[in-house]
Protein backbone atom coordinates (compact mmCIF):
# COMPACT_ATOMS: atom_id res chain seq x y z
CA UNK A 1 0.00 0.00 0.00
CA UNK A 2 1.40 3.67 -0.40
CA UNK A 3 0.46 6.96 0.21
CA UNK A 4 1.60 10.08 -1.24
CA UNK A 5 3.73 12.86 1.14
CA UNK A 6 4.37 16.01 0.83
CA UNK A 7 6.72 16.94 -2.41
CA UNK A 8 5.25 13.84 -3.85
CA UNK A 9 6.81 11.46 -1.92
CA UNK A 10 5.21 8.22 -1.88
CA UNK A 11 5.33 6.31 1.23
CA UNK A 12 5.08 2.84 0.71
CA UNK A 13 4.24 0.01 3.68
CA UNK A 14 3.07 -2.76 4.84
CA UNK A 15 0.41 -3.86 7.64
CA UNK A 16 0.82 -6.98 9.63
CA UNK A 17 -2.49 -7.18 11.79
CA UNK A 18 -2.16 -9.31 14.97
CA UNK A 19 -4.79 -9.62 17.90
CA UNK A 20 -2.89 -8.65 20.61
CA UNK A 21 -0.91 -5.21 18.85
CA UNK A 22 -1.52 -1.66 19.74
CA UNK A 23 -1.02 0.66 16.79
CA UNK A 24 2.59 1.51 15.96
CA UNK A 25 4.40 2.19 12.92
CA UNK A 26 8.33 0.79 12.70
CA UNK A 27 10.76 2.57 9.75
CA UNK A 28 13.53 -0.53 8.86
CA UNK A 29 15.90 -0.92 6.16
CA UNK A 30 13.31 1.73 3.90
CA UNK A 31 10.93 -0.36 4.85
CA UNK A 32 7.44 1.25 6.66
CA UNK A 33 5.98 -1.49 8.51
CA UNK A 34 2.67 -0.74 10.40
CA UNK A 35 1.66 -2.84 13.12
CA UNK A 36 -2.14 -2.67 13.59
CA UNK A 37 -4.91 -4.48 15.76
CA UNK A 38 -6.59 -6.88 13.95
CA UNK A 39 -9.86 -4.95 13.81
CA UNK A 40 -8.49 -1.49 12.34
CA UNK A 41 -9.56 -1.06 8.67
CA UNK A 42 -7.20 -0.21 6.71
CA UNK A 43 -8.92 3.40 5.81
CA UNK A 44 -8.26 4.10 9.45
CA UNK A 45 -4.69 2.42 8.85
CA UNK A 46 -4.18 5.07 5.80
CA UNK A 47 -5.56 8.11 7.79
CA UNK A 48 -3.00 7.68 10.44
CA UNK A 49 -0.11 7.11 7.47
CA UNK A 50 -1.35 10.26 6.80
CA UNK A 51 -1.39 12.47 10.23
CA UNK A 52 2.26 10.20 10.46
CA UNK A 53 3.81 11.47 7.13
CA UNK A 54 5.67 13.69 8.15
CA UNK A 55 7.35 11.71 10.79
CA UNK A 56 7.72 8.83 8.65
CA UNK A 57 9.64 10.62 6.23
CA UNK A 58 12.11 11.72 8.47
CA UNK A 59 12.78 8.68 9.94
CA UNK A 60 13.24 7.72 6.06
CA UNK A 61 15.44 10.57 5.81
CA UNK A 62 17.26 9.77 8.86
CA UNK A 63 18.41 6.44 7.95
CA UNK A 64 19.40 7.36 4.40
CA UNK A 65 22.10 9.79 6.16
CA UNK A 66 23.47 7.04 7.88
CA UNK A 67 23.72 5.08 5.00
CA UNK A 68 27.90 5.00 3.60
CA UNK A 69 28.47 7.00 0.24
CA UNK A 70 28.22 3.93 -2.16
CA UNK A 71 29.61 5.06 -5.32
CA UNK A 72 32.38 3.28 -4.56
CA UNK A 73 34.12 0.95 -2.57
CA UNK A 74 37.54 -0.34 -2.25
CA UNK A 75 38.54 -4.11 -2.44
CA UNK A 76 42.15 -5.23 -1.50
CA UNK A 77 42.82 -1.56 -1.36
CA UNK A 78 41.93 -0.74 -4.77
CA UNK A 79 38.96 1.61 -5.47
CA UNK A 80 35.74 -0.21 -7.73
CA UNK A 81 33.26 2.73 -8.80
CA UNK A 82 29.51 1.22 -8.56
CA UNK A 83 27.56 0.83 -11.15
CA UNK A 84 23.84 -0.05 -10.92
CA UNK A 85 21.62 -1.23 -13.75
CA UNK A 86 18.11 -2.35 -13.35
CA UNK A 87 16.99 -5.73 -15.56
CA UNK A 88 14.78 -8.30 -15.40
CA UNK A 89 16.46 -10.53 -12.26
CA UNK A 90 14.55 -12.08 -9.84
CA UNK A 91 17.07 -10.79 -7.01
CA UNK A 92 20.74 -8.62 -6.88
CA UNK A 93 23.38 -9.91 -8.63
CA UNK A 94 27.10 -8.84 -8.24
CA UNK A 95 29.79 -8.64 -10.94
CA UNK A 96 33.59 -7.27 -10.35
CA UNK A 97 34.66 -6.03 -13.67
CA UNK A 98 38.01 -5.69 -14.74
CA UNK A 99 38.04 -2.05 -15.28
CA UNK A 100 37.29 -1.46 -11.69
CA UNK A 101 34.02 -1.36 -11.52
CA UNK A 102 31.01 -3.34 -9.28
CA UNK A 103 28.20 -3.88 -11.93
CA UNK A 104 25.38 -4.22 -9.39
CA UNK A 105 22.35 -5.88 -11.06
CA UNK A 106 18.96 -4.81 -9.16
CA UNK A 107 15.51 -6.35 -10.00
CA UNK A 108 13.19 -4.40 -11.83
CA UNK A 109 10.89 -3.83 -9.12
CA UNK A 110 13.68 -1.85 -6.94
CA UNK A 111 13.66 1.09 -9.84
CA UNK A 112 10.83 3.42 -7.91
CA UNK A 113 12.15 2.51 -4.45
CA UNK A 114 15.05 3.90 -2.37
CA UNK A 115 17.80 1.10 -3.05
CA UNK A 116 20.90 2.30 -0.80
CA UNK A 117 19.85 -0.44 1.81
CA UNK A 118 19.94 -2.89 -0.91
CA UNK A 119 22.84 -1.79 -2.29
CA UNK A 120 24.35 -2.14 0.85
CA UNK A 121 23.71 -5.70 1.74
CA UNK A 122 24.85 -6.29 -1.60
CA UNK A 123 28.43 -4.87 -0.85
CA UNK A 124 28.18 -6.86 2.25
CA UNK A 125 27.48 -9.94 0.69
CA UNK A 126 30.11 -9.71 -1.25
CA UNK A 127 32.80 -8.95 1.30
CA UNK A 128 31.78 -11.88 3.03
CA UNK A 129 32.26 -14.42 -0.02
CA UNK A 130 35.85 -13.05 -1.14
CA UNK A 131 36.14 -13.44 3.07
CA UNK A 132 35.18 -16.32 2.89
CA UNK A 133 37.42 -17.82 -0.47
CA UNK A 134 40.73 -16.30 0.94
CA UNK A 135 40.55 -17.00 4.92
CA UNK A 136 41.75 -20.53 4.92
CA UNK A 137 45.03 -19.99 3.04
CA UNK A 138 45.28 -16.64 5.34
CA UNK A 139 45.06 -18.69 8.44
CA UNK A 140 47.35 -21.58 7.19
CA UNK A 141 49.95 -19.01 6.16
CA UNK A 142 49.94 -17.21 9.74
CA UNK A 143 49.64 -20.84 11.42
CA UNK A 144 52.73 -22.08 9.78
CA UNK A 145 54.26 -18.61 10.13
CA UNK A 146 53.43 -18.19 14.13
CA UNK A 147 53.27 -22.18 15.26
CA UNK A 148 50.10 -21.42 16.87
CA UNK A 149 46.27 -21.78 15.92
CA UNK A 150 43.10 -20.80 17.10
CA UNK A 151 40.17 -23.09 18.50
CA UNK A 152 38.20 -21.80 16.01
CA UNK A 153 37.94 -19.19 13.81
CA UNK A 154 34.64 -17.27 11.96
CA UNK A 155 34.06 -14.93 9.35
CA UNK A 156 31.24 -12.30 10.58
CA UNK A 157 30.51 -9.28 11.19
CA UNK A 158 31.40 -7.20 14.19
CA UNK A 159 31.16 -3.98 15.55
CA UNK A 160 31.17 -1.29 12.94
CA UNK A 161 34.69 -0.28 13.71
CA UNK A 162 36.28 -3.77 14.53
CA UNK A 163 38.31 -5.01 11.97
CA UNK A 164 38.95 -8.54 14.01
CA UNK A 165 38.65 -10.07 17.44
CA UNK A 166 40.33 -12.80 19.55
CA UNK A 167 38.04 -13.66 22.24
CA UNK A 168 38.84 -15.22 25.29
CA UNK A 169 38.37 -18.83 24.50
CA UNK A 170 40.98 -18.60 21.39
CA UNK A 171 38.25 -18.00 19.06
CA UNK A 172 39.33 -15.50 15.94
CA UNK A 173 36.60 -13.40 14.41
CA UNK A 174 37.07 -11.60 11.03
CA UNK A 175 35.29 -8.73 9.64
CA UNK A 176 34.48 -9.12 6.51
CA UNK A 177 34.90 -5.53 5.50
CA UNK A 178 38.54 -6.09 6.54
CA UNK A 179 38.55 -7.37 2.54
CA UNK A 180 38.43 -3.92 1.56
CA UNK A 181 42.10 -3.31 2.69
CA UNK A 182 45.50 -4.31 0.92
CA UNK A 183 46.77 -7.86 1.50
CA UNK A 184 49.66 -6.72 3.65
CA UNK A 185 46.98 -5.38 5.90
CA UNK A 186 44.95 -7.98 5.89
CA UNK A 187 47.51 -10.13 6.69
CA UNK A 188 48.85 -8.01 9.18
CA UNK A 189 45.31 -8.00 11.06
CA UNK A 190 45.43 -11.66 11.43
CA UNK A 191 48.69 -11.99 12.73
CA UNK A 192 47.40 -9.13 15.44
CA UNK A 193 45.04 -11.37 16.15
CA UNK A 194 46.54 -14.62 16.22
CA UNK A 195 49.55 -12.59 18.94
CA UNK A 196 46.41 -12.53 21.13
CA UNK A 197 46.35 -15.67 21.89
CA UNK A 198 49.31 -15.29 23.20
CA UNK A 199 49.01 -11.62 25.00
CA UNK A 200 45.89 -10.48 25.85
CA UNK A 201 46.20 -6.44 25.92
CA UNK A 202 48.58 -4.52 23.62
CA UNK A 203 51.59 -4.58 25.81
CA UNK A 204 55.13 -4.54 25.72
CA UNK A 205 55.52 -8.10 25.02
CA UNK A 206 52.99 -8.25 22.61
CA UNK A 207 54.65 -5.35 20.51
CA UNK A 208 57.61 -7.45 20.35
CA UNK A 209 55.84 -10.27 19.09
CA UNK A 210 53.97 -8.44 16.81
CA UNK A 211 57.43 -6.70 15.58
CA UNK A 212 59.19 -9.86 15.18
CA UNK A 213 56.43 -11.04 12.45
CA UNK A 214 55.31 -7.40 10.81
CA UNK A 215 58.44 -5.28 11.51
CA UNK A 216 56.31 -2.27 9.42
CA UNK A 217 53.42 -2.81 11.30
CA UNK A 218 53.12 0.62 13.06
CA UNK A 219 52.77 2.03 9.35
CA UNK A 220 49.92 -0.19 9.01
CA UNK A 221 48.07 0.68 12.26
CA UNK A 222 48.31 3.96 11.21
CA UNK A 223 46.41 2.70 7.58
CA UNK A 224 43.35 1.65 9.68
CA UNK A 225 43.43 4.61 12.08
CA UNK A 226 39.83 4.58 13.42
CA UNK A 227 39.50 0.63 13.60
CA UNK A 228 39.65 -1.57 16.30
CA UNK A 229 41.66 -4.71 16.20
ZN1 LIG B 1 44.52 -6.13 19.35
Amino acid sequence: MSIFGKRNNVITYKVNKAINSDMYITVQNGEVVVNAPWYFTSNKIQEIIKEKKNWILEQIEEEKKSLPNMRNVKIFGKNYDIEVVYKNVKTPELNLQEDYTIEIILPNKYKKVGNEQILKMSIEKMYEQIANAQIENLMERVRIMTGMAPEEYSISKLGKNVLGKCLDNKMIIINPELFQFKREIIEYVIIHEFCHLKYKSHGKRFSEMLQKYVPSYKKYDNEIQGYEI
